[in-house]
């Protein structure tokens, strides 16, 4: 494919030691020519690919700054195309000032992902890879980026190619076996049909059970801590991010609004939520954390349920109310003031037994961090070393796959194979579309312009 060519500034905005620019299009070589002179090569044509060529840059004849030039040769690049990438120095203005020059002579701004998006649409990545640059260039954790590099290397598009190969299969012996009827040769049993599919279920099955860690790993996991006013709300929250952030007061009803912080729990983004104490009030100000409270309580993963340890209330109990249908742990605060409740008394007020802390002595905390990590991914992701789905868009592709290949097993024994065949072509598509092999336009305009400019 032939497009025009498109430039812009690929390091971030800021100062730095240097500063790329790039440009990709069938015009780079000849554009970076009216923009640069070389000592040693004279002409940018005669600079050999990949090398890495000192230059000097030049707008409208005046000399604006010395840099390092590589030329790519389609379709040995990034893109797939001509790419001249200039290294420059990173000063904001100089870059501008390259890129200007380099828009004068004919290129053009790039948008958002358009240099990833020209690396899919020449055949360099497939649309999984894609997307895992955008999570490479946006994890804040460690596991995220990890998951997206086994993606970026191709690991969740060759489960998706084994998948794709079964069904591509049974169509075909399908369609053979319409075929081969019709001459009375030999006829594919309901058996291997059903066997076909379920070798595909499991390996959907497979992958769609691993998105639930690959949701906390992108996510993060949406912690909301709840509880009536001073029973320790905010002072948790400070204790597991070790430093003061919401104010810690005697006053109740202080933490007026809801406060976000994120915390890394073995490398899973928790973001903390805290908030203001779930109760009946007259103050206006109150009553809108209270309601953003119960809302922030609706989009919450998990809730932490903060009680204190010298009784339980009644208005404990109205607030446990609004959080029992979501996944919860229990918190039992204080107990440095004595203890007058017990791991009974918790479990038949609240379902479960309860984790036993003191804030003011730090103590127990670490029950509270393995609480949280456990409540959500069970025993913990040992699992590693398998890929991971952390794509909204590829789970709900799975799982599409997943309904037509349910609802063509049902079928086998009532519907003749031709129409049997449309729900195995539909899952097949589905599947397609996580990789690209078939994907419409927009879906590709959706998936890059996530990326941001020079990527
Ligand atoms: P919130 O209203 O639920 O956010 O409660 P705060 O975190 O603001 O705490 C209210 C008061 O209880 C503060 O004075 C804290 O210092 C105090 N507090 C919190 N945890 C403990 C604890 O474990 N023991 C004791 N003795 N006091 C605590
Ligand atoms: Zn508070």
């Amino acid at each position: 494919m032939e497009f025009d060519t498109i430039a812009a500034i690929s390091t971030p905005i800021g100062t730095g030691g240097i500063g790329i620019i790039r440009i990709s299009g069938q015009s780079a070589f000849e554009i970076a020519g009216k923009i640069i002179k070389s000592k040693k090569f004279g002409s940018v044509y005669d600079i050999p690919v990949r090398y890495a060529a000192l230059v000097e840059v030049y707008d409208n004849e005046e000399f604006i700054d010395q840099a390092i030039l590589i030329k790519f040769r389609s379709p040995h690049s990034y893109t797939g195309e001509d790419v001249v990438e200039i290294q420059a120095h990173g000063g904001m203005v100089v870059l501008r000032r390259i890129l200007e020059a380099i828009i004068r002579n004919g290129a053009r701004h790039a948008m958002p992902g358009e240099f990833t998006k020209r690396a899919f649409l020449n055949g360099r990545l497939d649309l999984a890879q894609a997307e895992a640059i955008v999570d490479i260039i946006n994890s804040r954790t460690e596991l995220l980026q990890k998951a997206a590099a086994k993606q970026l290397k191709g690991a969740v598009s060759k489960k998706i190619d084994e998948i794709s190969e079964i069904l591509l299969n049974l169509i075909s012996s399908i369609e053979a076996s319409i075929d081969f009827s019709e001459h009375e040769v030999s006829e594919l049993s309901d058996e291997e049909i059903e066997n076909s599919i379920d070798a595909a279920l499991e390996k959907i099955d497979g992958l769609l059970k691993t998105y639930e860690t690959g949701k906390a790993i992108k996510s993060g996991i949406y912690t909301v801590i709840v509880g009536r006013p001073n029973v320790g709300k905010s002072s948790l929250l400070n204790r597991l991010l070790k430093e003061e952030r919401s104010i810690v007061t005697d006053i109740p009803g202080t933490t007026r609004d809801v406060i976000e912080e994120v915390l890394d729990i073995e490398g899973i983004p928790v973001v903390l939520v805290d908030t203001a104490g779930v109760r009946q009030t007259e103050d206006v100000v109150e009553k809108i954390g209270v309601q953003r409270t119960l809302k922030s309580v609706e989009r919450a993963d998990l809730v932490i349920f903060m009680v204190e340890a010298c009784k339980i209330t009644p208005e404990d109990m109205e607030i446990f109310e609004n959080i029992k249908h979501k996944k919860f742990i229990v918190l039992v605060n204080k107990t440095d003031r004595g203890i007058n409740i017990t791991q009974d008394d918790i479990k038949r007020a609240f379902g479960k037994e309860g984790i036993f802390i003191s804030l003011a002595k730090d103590e127990n905390l670490e029950a509270v961090e393995k609480a949280i990590k456990e409540t959500i991914l069970g025993q913990g992701i040992e699992a590693f070393d398998e890929v991971i789905i952390t794509s909204l868009r590829h789970k709900e592709l799975l799982s599409k796959a997943r309904e037509y290949l349910e609802s063509a097993k049902q079928n086998i024994k009532s519907f003749p194979l031709d129409i049997l065949s449309i729900d195995i072509k539909n899952a097949l598509d589905s599947i397609y579309q996580i990789t690209g092999r078939k994907v419409t336009e927009d879906m590709v305009e959706r998936i890059f312009s996530m990326f941001c400019i020079g990527k």
